[in-house]
Order: C-alpha cells, then sequence, then structure tokens
C-alpha cells in the first residue's frame, strides 16, 4: 500500500517514519524547505514543544529520539498550576515513580531527527520545495505543479490548520479565534531553574515557563490580542520582567514573538476515497496544556495500529470514530480551562478552584492526573 503524505511537519514526518517502519512505501510531500537545508541554529529556536513521555517513548521506539541534538532538549520532573485565585498544586513525576514527566524539545531538532531518518530510507520518496497542483482522489493520484503524476492508496492530510487536502475531500471545518496572542520569548536567569514547568493563571490570560536548560527558559505569557499587537520589543521585555521576575529574577531576553490562537476541528477525519486528516490539519487545539502535537502522534499510532488490523476503509472508520471522541474530548478540557479561569463569573472559577483544592488533597486523584500529563490517558494503549 502506497502511502502518500502532504506536509512534512512534526505530524506528517512522524506519520512517515511510523508508516515506513510498518513496512509501507512512503511518499512525503512538504511546500516549505527542508528541515535539513543548512545547519542547526546554534541557539532555541522559538517553536518548541512539551512531548510527554508517552510519546517520547514511542519516539525512541522508533529510533528518532537517538537522532534528536542532545542540547535541544531538556527532561521536566514537576509541572505546576496556580489559579487567579491563588491556589496552587504540584505535580511530581517521583509520585508515580518515574523519572519524568516528558520533554521540552525544539520541533526543528525533533524534525531534522525525522528528516534525517527519511533521508536514509529505501522506498521513502522525500521531497521539500514541492506543491500539490490537484488532487484527483477517485482516481487516487495528484500532480504536482512540476508536472509529476503521483498516485497512492492512502492519502494523508498532515498539512496544518488551512490543510488542502481537507478542502479537496470537502471536508467541512469548524472553529474559531480566541482573540488572544501567546507571546513566546527565549530567556536566560542569572539564577538555576527547577526542571520544572509551570503555569500561572490570572484575568488577561496565563502566564507559564518551560524550562530549557539550568538557566534557560522559554517565558510563554497570554494576553488579548490587542496588547501584543504592535509592541516594541522594550515594551515586550517591560512587560515580561514585571510578570515573571518575582518568580525567576533577573534574566535576559535572547528572542520573542506571538502567535495568534485559533482552535479548529474537521468535521470528518476521513474519506472514503482513501484519505486521511491528521495532527493539525484535524484539528488544532489550545496550546494551554501543550497537547497539539501530542495528539497529532496519538492519531499517527492509532492509525497505523488500526490499518495493520483491519483493510484499509474500515481502518479509516475506525480511526475517525476513535480520535475524534478522543480529541474532541481534550479540545472541550481545553476550553474549559480556558473560559473557566478566565470567567468573570464566580461559578466556573470556584468550581475550579475547589478542584485544583481536592486534587492537591486526594492522592490518587493526583496520580491519575501526572499519568495523563505524561500521556498515560490516551485511552488506545496502558
Ligand atoms: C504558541 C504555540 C505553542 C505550542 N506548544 C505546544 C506544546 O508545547 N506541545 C504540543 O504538543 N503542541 C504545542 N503546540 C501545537 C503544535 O505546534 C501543533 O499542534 C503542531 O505543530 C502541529 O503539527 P502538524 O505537523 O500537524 O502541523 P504543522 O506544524 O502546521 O505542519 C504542517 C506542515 O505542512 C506543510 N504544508 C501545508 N500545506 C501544504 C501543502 N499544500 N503541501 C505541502 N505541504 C504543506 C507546512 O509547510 C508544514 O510544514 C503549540 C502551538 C502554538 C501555536
Amino acid at each position: 500500500m502506497q502511502v502518500m503524505i502532504v506536509g512534512g511537519g512534526l505530524v506528517g514526518a512522524a506519520a512517515a517514519v511510523a508508516a515506513r517502519q510498518a513496512g509501507y512505501p512512503v511518499t512525503l510531500l512538504e511546500r516549505g524547505r527542508s528541515p535539513l537545508a543548512g545547519d542547526a541554529e546554534p541557539g532555541w529556536d522559538l517553536r518548541i514543544s512539551s512531548v510527554h513521555q508517552n510519546n517520547v517513548e514511542w519516539l525512541k521506539q522508533l529510533g528518532i529520539w537517538a537522532r534528536v541534538d542532545e542540547t535541544k532538549y531538556l527532561a521536566y520532573e514537576g509541572l505546576s498550576v496556580t489559579s487567579r485565585d491563588g491556589q496552587c498544586v504540584d505535580f511530581h513525576a517521583a509520585e508515580v515513580n518515574q523519572p519524568q514527566l516528558g520533554v521540552m524539545v525544539e520541533n526543528n531538532a525533533l524534525l531534522r531527527a525525522m528528516w534525517s531518518w527519511l533521508s536514509e530510507q529505501s522506498q521513502v520518496d522525500l521531497r521539500a520545495d514541492t506543491q500539490v497542483q490537484s488532487f484527483d482522489l477517485a482516481a487516487r493520484k495528484l500532480v504536482l505543479q512540476d508536472g509529476d503524476t503521483l498516485p497512492y492508496d492512502l492519502l494523508l492530510g498532515a498539512d496544518g490548520g488551512n490543510s488542502a487536502v481537507a478542502r479537496a475531500a470537502a471536508i467541512g471545518m469548524r472553529g474559531w479565534d480566541y482573540d488572544m496572542r501567546c507571546l513566546l520569548a527565549i530567556v536566560e536567569t542569572e539564577k538555576a531553574l527547577a526542571p520544572a514547568t509551570w503555569e500561572v493563571f490570572r484575568e488577561q490570560g496565563p502566564y507559564a515557563l518551560l524550562p530549557l536548560g539550568e538557566q534557560l527558559a522559554c517565558l510563554i505569557d497570554y494576553r488579548a490580542e490587542a496588547s501584543w499587537r504592535a509592541v516594541t520589543t522594550e515594551q515586550v521585555e517591560q512587560a515580561l520582567r514585571e510578570t515573571f521576575i518575582p518568580h525567576i529574577g533577573a534574566f535576559k531576553l535572547h528572542k520573542q514573538a506571538s502567535f495568534p490562537l485559533r482552535r479548529q476541528r474537521a468535521l470528518r477525519y476521513h474519506d472514503e476515497r482513501g484519505v486521511a486528516l491528521i495532527g493539525d490539519a484535524a484539528h488544532s487545539i489550545h496550546p494551554l496544556a501543550g497537547q497539539g502535537v501530542n495528539l497529532g502522534f496519538i492519531d499517527v499510532q492509532v492509525l497505523l495500529t488500526k490499518l495493520a488490523e483491519q483493510p484499509l476503509s474500515q481502518a479509516l472508520r475506525a480511526y475517525e470514530r476513535q480520535q475524534m471522541r478522543v480529541n474532541q474530548q481534550m479540545m472541550r478540557a481545553m476550553d474549559a480551562i480556558h473560559w473557566g479561569f478566565r470567567s468573570e463569573h464566580l461559578l466556573p472559577r470556584a468550581a475550579i478552584a475547589v478542584g485544583l483544592g481536592a486534587v492537591a488533597q486526594i492522592k490518587p486523584l493526583k496520580q491519575q492526573i501526572i499519568k495523563a500529563a505524561m500521556g498515560w490517558n490516551m485511552g488506545w494503549k496502558k
């Protein structure tokens, strides 16, 4: 079965690796530059993912993790959340007898590891700087702008939030803008940092820290769209200092940028003509709990499991049935947290505050939450 993947981002590249290892010939089409073009940047890029331990184990099994540049990831052991009412709950891997909850990894470093593996394989056609001109879903082939016609049996849309594959298959989307921006900043701190991530909720949106090294971190600050629009670097630096110095002391800003937040979901994850959507093409989620790539990696794992168990069309239906439910649950949970913590109404805030208080007291509940953060609750294994 020839697998055609449109989109060579984290989820598409992971799908290519996993599909090839499952024995399928694979073509991966990416319209952007190859992640292998040029040398890796020396410092950390702003696009960083918190990958939970379950997915780290999967990447290890695929032989990808060993290829990731060691200076571009950091294992983290703890996670803490503070509500708007000042209630704080800490989670630690040791509470479930594990050494770490997951890793912070630079997206580019993980992409380079996957693409370098793919570039060494037979029966992998890896094409960057490539545009699809047209899809013929009925005939299961696509035509590239350079005129090449490529046939396939299974077409995976891993082409992100504005998926051309979804449009070709007339798969509708539902979504909205949160009217918020997420500011990311790489900073070097004077004091040493614990290998732990934390998030604090406040009226205008949460702020958080992802540890990247002993004195290196990614600061995240969510605010209304207008607050981060048309601001100078000095203004950003000033706002970050006011927010973060009480938590981490003095720091030097290396780089910063902000991204709009959008939620979107595909109304179907598959089409009977041998098409499936994976990753952000199927679901773009609020990055609040760092779940986007994690859900995409689980999409890949579930899809390949279904393909190994049953004929193609049944496998695609089974994949959609399972992943749509799981991903929507996660999206609703993110919305509940987003609106609940931001809500002016006492009720949702109180419910979440009481929830945090209860979580801190009840050990088995806390252990379940830690396991969920490590990706052990994804409903299909463990
Ligand atoms: C601020 C922020 C922070 C985040 N933090 C985390 C985190 O900590 N943990 C986490 O799990 N997730 C996080 N996410 C979410 C995560 O970044 C996304 O879920 C993830 O990148 C989606 O990967 P993807 O491969 O599905 O899509 P994308 O990354 O969008 O990749 C799609 C690829 O397809 C290519 N493409 C598009 N159209 C075509 C076409 N027509 N032909 C060929 N190629 C095409 C694009 O060039 C791109 O390379 C965060 C997101 C944001 C915005």
